[in-house]
């Protein structure tokens, strides 16, 4: 068995790939687990993420769940831990950061922890503990209006006090701005103080890298995917993580591929226009059509393809039409037959030879891969920040699998998908 470094418990799907492809712009092996692994580990890489599906779970539950992927990773013979949650802090005053922190804090014996989602390179950043998405409070972004965690209040003190039981505490710019020292004194400080939960700010790239420089013996720290993104170097600086330690590896895959989108953001409106504009073949999926045929039409379509031009099969549409399918069928129906069909598109792919696999929506790529019976992936290349190619097994074959969320990626991310791959 080859020694974790880094664990990681993610608390959602497409954030462990964003946390996962973020660390692995340092070239070393990282492994992302669907789920806690039902075996013991056995052959594990220098960086693993663990993909949990917590995020509105109730608080129990989500504990649960974290302290067993925690001592999964510690089987697997990490020492360093990392809490990665939303970048817009997504949770409630009942919210799952807090508790689940503490929950691991306990389990590690640690009694101190720090709190920074920023993500510069994606707006997100931190000032006097306030969080701010592009030049918006989060409390005025659209996030104060998300369907199941609507954020109401821009500051992370504020935010996080009513879910933990120790105090809370803030280390602002101005420290961050003096460097590591004067961090690590900061967070010492603190510490004698009994303060054992930190908010730091972060308004750029250079104020990670000070954090995970003053950071990266803490047992846990938390946050977005972006604070970690510099840990990967400072390891190898420390000696912990060898100069020959496991690298990605290119592997061959054939030029057989699907692409299958389920989102319907803008982004991925316009990057199905520009595809099909590129003369791909294509089949548009309309839920109302699927709700009477069945997916019988679609899979003939596809059974008639040939693969090596990577035909698109997609549902996307503007917001008026996902409505206009919503209020005939039901949401979660529309949606849940959208994800079936693209999931038995997918499995029927891969059975005809597909051996890369492009999907585009969150939830999409969650019903695709339970579909495909994938549970772990291995990092690649990055195709867009967030999102990076992966290499898995499905039913005994080779694949390589992109999954893309909402809006992330140019107009031209299923070419550049292929491009990125065909560079590799
Ligand atoms: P994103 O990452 O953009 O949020 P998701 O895949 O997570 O994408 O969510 C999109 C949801 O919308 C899925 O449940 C999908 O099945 C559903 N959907 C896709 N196309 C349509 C459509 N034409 N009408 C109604 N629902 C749709």
């Amino acid at each position: 068995m080859t020694g974790t470094i880094l664990g990681c418990i993610a608390d959602d799907f497409t954030g462990a790939t964003d946390l996962a492809g973020l660390l692995a712009r340092s070239g070393v092996k990282v492994s992302l687990r669907i789920g806690i692994p039902d075996q013991p580990p056995t052959q594990t890489s220098p960086f693993e993420v663990i993909a949990l599906k917590s995020r509105t779970a109730p608080v129990a539950d989500a504990v649960a769940e974290a302290r067993a992927a925690l001592a999964w990773l510690r089987k697997a013979g990490a020492q360093r831990f990392f809490w990665k949650y939303c970048s817009t802090f997504d949770s409630t005053a009942e919210g799952n950061i807090g508790p689940v922190a503490e929950a691991l804090m306990a389990d590690l014996d640690a009694d101190q922890t720090i709190y920074c989602p920023a993500f510069p390179e994606n707006g997100r950043s931190i000032f006097m503990g306030n969080l701010f998405v592009g030049q918006q409070p989060l409390s005025e972004s659209p996030m104060k209006d998300h369907p199941l965690t609507p954020m109401r209040d821009s500051n992370l003190v504020r935010l996080l006090a009513p879910q933990v039981t120790k105090p809370v505490g803030l280390i602002d710019r101005m420290t961050v701005a003096m460097g590591a020292v004067a961090l690590r004194s900061s967070l010492d400080a603190h510490r004698s103080d009994g303060t054992a939960h930190i908010v730091v700010d972060a308004v750029a790239n250079a104020d990670l890298e000070t954090i995970a420089a003053a950071c990266r013996d803490m047992p846990l720290m938390t946050g977005g995917s972006a604070v970690a993104m510099p840990l990967p170097a400072l390891y190898l600086a420390d000696g912990l993580l060898a100069a020959n330690a496991q690298k990605q590896v290119s592997r061959i895959i054939g030029p057989e591929t699907i692409v299958l989108s389920g989102s319907c953001s803008e982004m991925t409106n316009a990057q199905v226009a520009n595809y099909r504009a590129t003369g791909a073949p294509s089949y548009q999926l309309d839920p109302l059509v699927l709700n009477k045929t069945g997916e019988g039409p679609v899979l003939d379509w596809l059974a008639g393809q040939d693969l090596t031009k990577a035909p698109l099969i997609y549902a996307t549409v503007d917001p008026a039409s996902v409505k206009a399918a919503q209020m005939k069928l039901g949401v979660a129906a529309a949606g849940e037959l959208i994800e079936r069909t693209l999931a038995a598109c997918a499995v029927t792919a891969r059975n005809a030879g597909a051996r890369r696999i492009i999907v585009a929506g969150g939830e999409t790529s969650g019903a695709v891969t339970k579909a495909l019976e994938i549970s772990q992936l291995d990092i690649a290349a990055e195709i867009a920040p967030g999102v990076p190619w992966t290499y898995c097994t499905s039913a005994g074959h080779e694949i390589a699998l992109a999954l893309k969320s909402g809006n992330f990626g140019k107009p031209s991310f299923f070419a550049d998908a292929l491009t990125t791959l065909a560079n590799t």
